[in-house]
């Protein structure tokens, strides 16, 4: 059998399987619940961290009670983009772009040398990335 190569992101596999999944075991699920859930989570990534940190409740693994709470975290976040229709991705890329660029210690009033003049990536970039995207969709 010849082997396949996959041009999927495993973020772009994790939100078009999780589309699936969802609309089978929770159709109808609306945005804020998946929201809360990310809090939810966020709060158990903070006890994890705490609980750590103060090295108490040691009969709990502090380490992958956190992590745990990472990986729910992401899930949630893709189920609510799958419900809003966003493209998980895309909003990773373009956020890592504008973040990346700065130079918190050249410029440690904007991160940049001037104001606005974030980053963009190339234009031929930006063209492969949207038809990775499209193709999956
Ligand atoms: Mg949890």
């Amino acid at each position: 059998m010849e082997s396949q190569v996959i041009d999927k992101s495993v973020l772009q596999i994790v939100q078009f399987e999780h589309l699936a999944w969802s609309r089978k075991n929770f159709p109808l699920t609306e945005a804020h619940e998946p929201l809360l859930g990310v809090v939810e989570e966020v709060g158990e990534l903070a006890h994890a961290h705490l609980k750590a940190r103060q090295k108490i409740r040691n009969n709990q693994d502090h380490e992958e009670a956190g992590k745990d709470a990472v990986g729910d975290i992401l899930i949630y976040l893709v189920h609510y983009c799958n419900i809003r229709g966003w493209d998980v991705e895309k909003i990773l890329d373009d956020t890592w772009v504008h973040v990346s660029g700065r130079n918190w210690v050249k410029y440690p009033e904007t991160g940049f040398p001037e104001a606005n003049e974030a980053p963009m990536r190339s234009q031929p970039v930006r063209d492969d990335i949207e038809n990775r995207i499209s193709r999956m969709t």
